[in-house]
């Protein structure tokens, strides 16, 4: 039986209502890639749909960086290792399927900034405003309060006082185990709200925001410089050769937050275990295996 679960971001979800509609469109459009073209297709639908919602930090609706640009990361690992990445990338409207370019047309793992939007109108990806009202009045509100979540030295600069917060994430992510065995990962974001300019976070790099091995595959999301530091994703699924997903990820969620890092995980196991943790105050995620769909 495949198995199929994604999440819409780790943090405080204003929205309840919205995320949990944009979790069901999504397991959907996910699930039924995995029955008819397997996992890989299956997290690139369920990713790509949530790049097309406006209420998810990622795609269309991504966060803006400190200049109102939006510049998003994405990647794609499957458990035979192959990956793709981008970084920074602009005017496009599915990241995720940038990544998968990278991943089947050419020799490398990551392209970022101007090269990887070069390769994506060479792959006949249209130009795309991604920008939209509704995160310009969010970034106009956060310089004014000058307060960045995650950005404590900027902050300081802009108010001359610290508060980090955990309301501005809302990265997306899929993991789904097709009936082959094959799992397969995709992780997408804006990265965090008011960034600065060049910033990459945790959800394009190998092992820190994505990964999938033999062992299992991992999609994370929250304070990505945290992340990035604890190779997340990657502890993740080493962990997954000897115990079950959902021990693991439980275990890694509450060692993540005494380590300072606030996040939230998703991931299934080589034996078909779905799982999930978090801890920061909520996170939007949904998981079925055709029987069933629970969405949170
Ligand atoms: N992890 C993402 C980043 O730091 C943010 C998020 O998960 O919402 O870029």
């Amino acid at each position: 039986m495949p198995q199929l679960i994604i999440h819409g971001g780790a943090g405080k979800i204003r929205n309840e209502a919205e995320h949990r509609a944009g979790i069901e469109e999504a397991l959907n459009c996910g699930w039924g890639a995995l029955i008819k073209k397997g996992a890989l297709e299956a997290v690139l639908s369920a990713v790509s749909c949530m790049e097309d919602n406006p209420v998810f930090n990622c795609g269309t609706g991504s966060s803006l960086n400190l200049d109102g640009e939006v510049e998003m990361d994405a990647s794609v690992m499957l458990s035979d290792g192959s990956f793709g990445g981008v970084a920074a990338l602009k005017h496009v409207q599915h990241p995720i399927l940038v990544a998968r370019k990278v991943m089947e047309e050419t020799d490398h793992l990551l392209l970022a900034g101007e090269g990887a939007l070069n390769f994506a109108r060479k792959m006949d990806f249209p130009e795309h405003n991604p920008i939209t009202e509704i995160r310009q009045k969010a970034l106009e509100e956060l310089k004014q309060s000058g307060n960045l979540p995650y950005l404590p030295k900027l902050s300081q600069a802009l108010q001359n006082r610290t508060s980090p917060g955990e309301d501005k994430f809302g990265t997306v992510g899929a993991v789904a185990r097709d009936d082959s065995g094959l799992i397969a990962v995709a992780t997408s974001t804006g990265g965090i709200m008011g960034k600065l300019p060049g910033r990459v976070g945790d959800s394009c790099i190998l092992g820190a925001g994505t990964y999938a091995s033999r062992d299992g595959g991992v999609s994370c999301t929250g304070h990505g410089e945290a992340i990035l530091r604890l190779l997340l994703a990657f502890r993740a699924c080493e962990r997954m050769h000897f115990k079950k997903a959902q021990e693991v990820l439980s275990e890694l969620a509450l060692w993540a937050k005494d380590q300072g890092c606030s996040c939230g995980l998703i991931g299934i196991d080589w034996r078909g275990n779905i799982a999930f943790a978090f801890n920061t105050e909520s996170m939007s995620y949904g998981f079925t295996d055709g029987d069933s769909m629970v969405i949170f």
